[in-house]
């Protein structure tokens, strides 16, 4: 792995200031930096342990990649799925996790986000109103039980107003339009302040006595993805644009340990040109992906992080997503699908000459796929790719198709962290007062995009943003 120090030598050293007695502006016991999900869970938990956090944001308004996504939090053994009668443990989760990370995730971490994604969901439920349910009409890939606990929008902008809402009801300061610049440490690797750029051009040194970094993780720097994630070079990047990789960047200088920077959740149908996001239901209900010569090129259910780079590589960088009028209906609990029919992105014919006539698509090729598709279906058999298909798939008319590219979401490399989601040291042991939650944390998904299980990002962004809260709060009581 090359280190980052290569990429911009001066950003990084001054990036982190050695500091011994340095005089701060203000003082606080715990400063987090990024207002996401991982940001304000983070600041809730420390809030129920007694400290008040200070949340700097560089938005006006939090609402990061959480914003962007779908909301959805897999959690294991809730009374949500108990209620729908949905079996699950902790551990069958952990290990569906480590089988789509080929068992590269960092077991201490795979285990803890595991056991605590369900007293998650049921803390923000039962304590802050969130009114989550579990998403029982279709699953995604590897998740051996229907574990997605989603808010009724089925939005992130949902999910990230409703924990702003809760910090603000807990007079929890957020610092926003202000940027963590550098890092101040002493000489035992102790975080003692940081240096914030207000947007008015002012500036502020604030000192603290634990620090959590919830910056999320490089995807809005393409220098970083260049260099750690080719794949994805130049391609769209759906997730926010100020998520720089400061965390990794402030890791780097101060000796952490950067795990699996090549990692990635990357997503295979991105409506092109409107830049929709289409819901994973339309394949995992059923529907393919073609190419712009009308031929399949994988079994879609395998996941769709992987896709994007699949997709990508087919000509011209692009897919259909085809699929009916049942699995649409699936789709539409998503407001981004309806946002997608609204703006015209979802194709529509009676017939699937009609369908392909209006995709510009060669109807032989096309039409060989599908007969043979919809063949395999009534004989609940598997195609060339290993992709089983049901008979309670079979498509029925009117037909819809989507044009979709890929993109990258978010990175999944970072901060290497222990158990308690303290960053780790390159030469073994943990920073004293330094933890990471949500992006900015190594995840929990291997080397690969392959490696990315659906909800691996809000999982850690949640359940780690809450651990850290805790023991930031506990440590500074000590
Ligand atoms: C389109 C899309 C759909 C997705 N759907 C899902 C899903 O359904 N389920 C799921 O599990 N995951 C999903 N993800 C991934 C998920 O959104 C992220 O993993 C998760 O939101 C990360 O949360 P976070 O708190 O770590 O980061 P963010 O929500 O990105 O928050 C980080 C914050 O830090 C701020 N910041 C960064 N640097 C600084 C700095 N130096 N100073 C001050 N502030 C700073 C940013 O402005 C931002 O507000 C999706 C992602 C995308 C893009």
């Amino acid at each position: 792995m090359r280190p980052v120090l290569n990429w911009s030598y001066r950003h990084i050293m001054s990036a982190v200031v050695a500091v011994d007695g340095e005089k701060f502006d203000t003082q606080v016991p715990l400063i987090i930096v990024g207002a996401g999900a991982a940001g304000l869970c983070a600041a809730l938990a420390a809030k129920e342990g007694g400290i008040d956090a200070v949340v700097i944001e560089r938005d006006d308004v939090p609402s990061g990649s959480t914003a962007l996504s779908a909301g959805l939090i897999p959690a294991a053994g809730t009374r949500f799925q108990r209620e729908k009668g949905i079996a699950d443990s902790p551990a069958v989760f952990a290990a569906d996790i480590q089988r789509k990370a080929k068992g590269e995730g960092d077991r201490s971490v795979v285990d803890v986000v595991a056991a605590r994604a369900g007293p998650l969901v049921e803390w923000l439920s039962d304590r802050y109103g969130l009114p989550f349910e579990v998403v029982d009409n279709f699953n995604y890939p590897g998740h051996s039980a229907m574990r997605m606990h989603g808010l009724p929008s089925r939005t992130g902008r949902e999910l990230i107003d409703r924990l702003r809402n809760a910090a603000e009801a807990n007079d929890i300061v957020i610092l926003a339009k202000s940027t963590a610049q550098r890092l101040f440490a002493d000489s035992e690797s102790r975080i003692r302040g940081v240096e914030v750029v207000h947007r008015d051009g002012t500036s502020e040194r604030i000192g603290c006595k634990a620090m959590v970094l919830a910056c999320n993780g490089f995807g809005g720097n393409p220098e970083l993805v260049g260099r750690y994630i080719p794949d994805m070079a130049g391609a769209l990047y759906f997730g926010h644009p100020g998520n720089q990789g400061d965390a990794v960047i402030w890791g780097d200088a101060l000796g952490a340990q950067l795990s699996h920077l090549g990692a990635y959740q990357g997503h295979g149908s991105v409506a092109t040109p409107h830049n929709i996001l289409i819901t994973w239901a339309t394949i995992m209900q059923g529907g393919i992906q073609v190419n712009g010569e009308g031929r399949r090129f994988c079994d879609e259910t395998r996941g769709y992080s992987e896709q994007a780079a699949e997709v990508l590589r087919q000509p011209g960088g692009f897919a259909w997503t085809v699929f009916d009028a049942r699995i649409a209906a699936v789709a539409r609990q998503f407001d981004d699908f309806q946002n997608a029919e609204r703006a015209g992105a979802i194709l529509t014919a009676n017939t699937i000459e009609g369908l392909v006539g209006d995709m510009r698509t060669p109807f032989a090729a096309f039409a060989a796929e599908w007969n043979e598709v919809e063949n395999l279906k009534l004989a609940n058999g598997q195609d060339r790719y290993g992709r089983p298909f049901r008979a309670e798939q079979a498509c029925k008319p009117p037909f819809h198709a989507v044009k979709v590219t890929g993109a990258l979401f978010h990175t999944q490399g970072g901060l290497a962290i222990d158990s308690k989601g303290r960053v780790r040291r390159k030469d073994g042991g943990s920073f004293p007062n330094l933890f990471a939650a949500g992006g900015a944390a190594a995840g929990v998904s291997g080397s690969t995009a392959a490696g990315y299980l659906s909800g691996n990002g809000l999982l850690t962004a949640t359940v780690l943003g809450r651990l850290t809260g805790q023991t930031a709060a506990e440590q500074i009581q000590c």
